[in-house]
């Protein structure tokens, strides 16, 4: 026998349960709120509709097992739909949820009988969770993923013993997926939400685990792993890629845009097929499969490969290779310059704003925003973090937005303004602005003041500029009093009465932001540039990055191997990757 012997009976049921729990699931929440991004919200409907659809079908509602996975499903399904309403965070869903899957899991198999089985059960489906959220960054992908696993796996019962729950509940996603990737094309956006990848993630581990298979317990493994790596590699791999052809760092805008132009159409397929193939090795290998279907599957891989070459590789012609002024990454708008520029512009703002000048509103209008009637023109140098806290930090947003420059610090961003399809000339590193700028300073006579860092690190990041540069230092103050103390106050005086041309504040991010906000009031005129930890780097108590692990954008690796304590903080990284994959696949005209 083989599974699909008097399937169709339950193969439309699940189809009808799907559409029609969908319509009214849709008619149930049309004037609910969800904050998951533009598209229409499927949750666990059509999963639900499909299982119940199947199993009525199937006469195997009264087996135990068959209730406990429903109860499972069910609950988990109201679950994420609280969290898709925001009501609940996935810290304070997590016991709830690990202990309906425990619960089901246990009642719906006989193998429950050991701790280490519920253990590794739970674990398993939290996995598998796990992984469909992550390929929820794309919003077709869960069911592109869930498809594939439950397309093999039916092939796989087909060659084994099976139980009839497994098949059904295997059926109920198939079907439920297709249905949801069949109306997803031309471009229509359906969002799974957290309540259809509880839902969906524990049906598919329960699946594997009814089967009882280790083996299929390692094939489903396998494959949700590489969608967990799925985002990142692809991302290495185009880093990578991009210096052999594309130059990131040294090729010309209209060079660099050539590796970016993806569209989300095409990742998804591109994904699609990647995951058939891995499900189809691992499928041939646990079968034993005859050499033909290999070469079959080699077929379909080099069809993969051909999709990946087209997508990744061609240019797109509508890219429009103009450099703009400046560009948008998460709501954040980056000055497209280069350090000479930046010098440009700083000798551009002193001269307009010297007490010779007539005008000193003049010059504020060339800034983004002087509304404050200071014409202290402040530059943030922001790297990839400083943008994910821009997006956490409303203050630090519009300490961001009132700056008169923001220059891309660091290789994350330009990546992203790359990927973006809105490329930027190139980086702007903190340590090395520091340093032009005290080369123009020593050619001009700007008077610096150096602001940061432990007791003596800033003395000496301004003696050995000074060596090289022969600078007008006009003050020097170490960086550790509290935020708003007297000592602030004092150092805030020390600063006025110096009358700096320009400020370097090395108090890190976001403190040295707040602090220039502050002295705003009491400096009239000048130019403030937050630079991180870049005294530290120039007084060598930092060693740079190795110029290789600078060009291969890993410069953050080599600081978290001096200073692991910054770990909490480098974890923004993905994030900020993460943003960025989200924010390309799924806007409007990506
Ligand atoms: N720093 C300071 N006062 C403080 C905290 C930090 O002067 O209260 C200095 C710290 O010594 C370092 C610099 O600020 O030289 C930047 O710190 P970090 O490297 O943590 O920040 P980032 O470079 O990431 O902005």
């Amino acid at each position: 026998m083989t599974p699909f012997t008097g399937q169709l009976e339950p193969l439309i049921t699940a189809a009808a349960g799907a559409i029609l729990l969908w319509v009214l699931g849709a008619r149930l929440t049309a004037n609910t709120r969800f904050e998951l991004g533009r598209g229409r919200y499927a949750g666990a409907f059509p999963f639900l509709g499909a299982f119940i659809g199947a199993g009525l079908a199937g006469g195997v509602f009264t087996q135990q097992s068959f209730q406990a996975l429903a109860a499972g499903a069910i609950l988990l399904a109201i679950i994420g739909f609280l969290r898709d309403r925001q009501r609940f965070s996935y810290l304070t869903l997590l016991p709830w949820g690990a202990l309906i899957i425990i619960t089901s899991l246990f009642a719906a198999t006989d193998a429950a009988t050991s701790s280490i089985f519920v253990i590794s059960a739970t674990l398993w489906a939290i996995l598998i969770i796990v992984c469909l959220k992550i390929a929820a960054l794309v919003y077709e992908m869960p069911f592109i993923l869930l498809t594939t696993s439950a397309l093999t796996q039916f092939i796989y019962f087909s060659q084994h013993q099976f139980t009839q729950s497994a098949v059904l509940v295997n059926l109920a996603l198939l079907t439920s997926s297709v249905l949801m990737l069949i109306y997803s094309t031309g471009g229509r956006r359906v969002l799974t939400g957290s309540s259809g990848i509880f839902t969906a993630g524990f049906l598919l581990a329960a699946v594997s685990l009814l089967e009882g298979s280790g083996q299929l317990l390692l094939f489903g493994l396998f494959v949700p792993s590489m969608v967990i790596l799925f985002p990142f590699t692809l991302i290495s791999a185009m880093i990578v890629a991009s210096y052999f052809g594309n130059r990131l760092h040294h090729g010309t805008s209209r060079e660099r845009i050539y590796s970016w132009s993806l569209r989300r159409e095409k990742t998804v397929l591109f994904a699609g097929l990647f995951f058939l193939c891995l499900n189809f090795l691992a499928l041939l290998v646990l079968i034993d499969a005859p050499t033909p279907a290999y070469f079959a599957l080699f077929l379909l891989f080099v069809i993969s490969l051909f999709v990946f070459v087209s997508t990744f590789a061609r240019k797109d012609a509508s890219n429009n290779t103009q450099v703009p002024r400046q560009i948008e990454i998460l709501g954040i708008a980056i000055d497209a310059v280069l350090p000479a520029d930046v010098i440009e512009r700083i000798a551009s703002y002193l001269q307009q704003t010297s007490p010779a000048s007539e005008s000193a509103a003049d010059a504020s209008a060339t800034a983004r925003s002087s509304t404050d009637g200071s014409s202290l023109f402040h530059i943030v140098t922001a790297d990839s973090l400083a943008l994910v806290r821009a997006g956490e930090e409303t203050r630090f947003k519009s300490a961001m937005q009132r700056a008169a420059l923001v220059v891309p610090d660091g290789a994350g961003v330009v990546w992203a303004a790359d990927f973006l399809g809105t490329p930027l000339p190139g980086r702007v590193p903190g340590v090395a602005l520091v340093s032009q700028i005290c080369e123009a300073a020593g050619k001009n006579g700007w008077k610096i003041f150096f602001l940061g860092g432990k007791a003596g690190i800033a003395e000496h990041a301004a003696n050995t500029l000074n060596k090289e540069h022969s600078i007008n230092i006009c003050g020097i103050e170490h960086g550790y009093f509290a935020p708003d103390s007297e000592e602030e106050e004092a150092v805030l005086e020390r600063i006025a009465r110096a009358k700096p041309d320009i400020i370097f504040v090395a108090l890190g991010v976001p403190r040295q932001e707040y602090f220039i906000a502050r002295l705003r009031n009491c400096l009239k005129r000048g130019v403030a540039v937050g630079v991180g930890g870049s005294f530290d780097v120039i007084s060598q108590t930092l060693p740079r990055a190795p110029y290789w692990m600078q060009r291969f954008a890993i410069e953050w690796l080599f600081r978290l191997w001096l200073e692991p304590r910054r770990f909490m903080r480098m974890l923004g990284i993905p994030a900020f990757v993460l943003q960025i994959l989200r924010h390309k696949w799924n806007t409007e005209n990506s």
